[in-house]
């Protein structure tokens, strides 16, 4: 508490504002002594392995009818993978987790990218 009385009068009283969520994000990161990778997948994220085995092993799993055919699936997350809406396997707009929405042959991106 005390320290973030401090970090806000440090912000000029901005409080939560300009530059605050990216720094309690780096900040975050420092503490776990990890990473932050704004345009990975999970799959990219070295070191989360673990963490993401089951969403890894749901989308491996899939009912093949459902299922988006690989190529398809690639293409989409490269499409992901440059995309400013991309953060830490996460797309902002939807919430999703792309790599699972990607997965399911009758998704689409919100914004119409694939
Ligand atoms: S699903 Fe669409 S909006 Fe979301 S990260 Fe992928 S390309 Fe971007």
């Amino acid at each position: 508490m005390e320290s973030g009385a401090r970090a806000w009068k440090q912000d000029g009283g901005q409080g939560w504002g300009k530059g605050a969520y990216r720094r309690m994000i780096d900040e975050e990161a420092a503490s776990r002594n990890r990473r932050i990778c704004k345009r990975c997948l999970t799959r990219d994220m070295a070191g989360q392995e673990e963490y993401f085995r089951s969403l890894h092993d749901y989308i491996e799993n899939m009912d093949p009818d459902i299922k988006a055919p690989e190529q398809v699936y690639e293409t989409r997350l490269s499409v992901c993978r440059e995309c400013d809406l991309l953060f830490q396997g996460m797309c902002k707009s939807c919430g999703c987790y792309v790599e699972l929405r990607a997965a399911v042959g009758t998704n689409g991106c919100p914004w119409k990218k694939w």
